[in-house]
């Protein structure tokens, strides 16, 4: 029993800790493509795309990108047609 009271209470202390825990301000993140009023995504430019492609060749996700859906479709569609065409590599090792 004196056990069992003395784990409620860590756990206690532990959850009132985790509260404290300072307030993590979200930055907030502007689409990259809307900000840049650009339009329409050329697959052909293989330089511009390769920044939404991790070091490993995969498209980057949003969370990385911070590109708004629609461009962020947008993107990965010319990041395949740039694979196909062969721009841009499928796997870089
Ligand atoms: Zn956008």
């Amino acid at each position: 029993m004196a056990n069992n009271r003395n784990n409620n209470s860590n756990s206690n202390s532990n959850s009132k800790t985790k509260k404290v825990v300072k307030f993590r301000r979200v930055k907030k993140k502007v689409c990259s493509i809307c900000a840049a009023r650009i339009e329409e995504v050329d697959y052909k430019e293989s330089n511009y795309l390769k920044r939404y492609i991790t070091d490993r060749g995969k498209i980057a996700p949003r969370r990385m990108t911070g590109l708004c859906p629609k461009h962020q479709r947008d993107i990965a569609k010319c990041i395949k047609k740039a694979r196909i065409v062969g721009l841009v590599p499928y796997l870089v090792e």
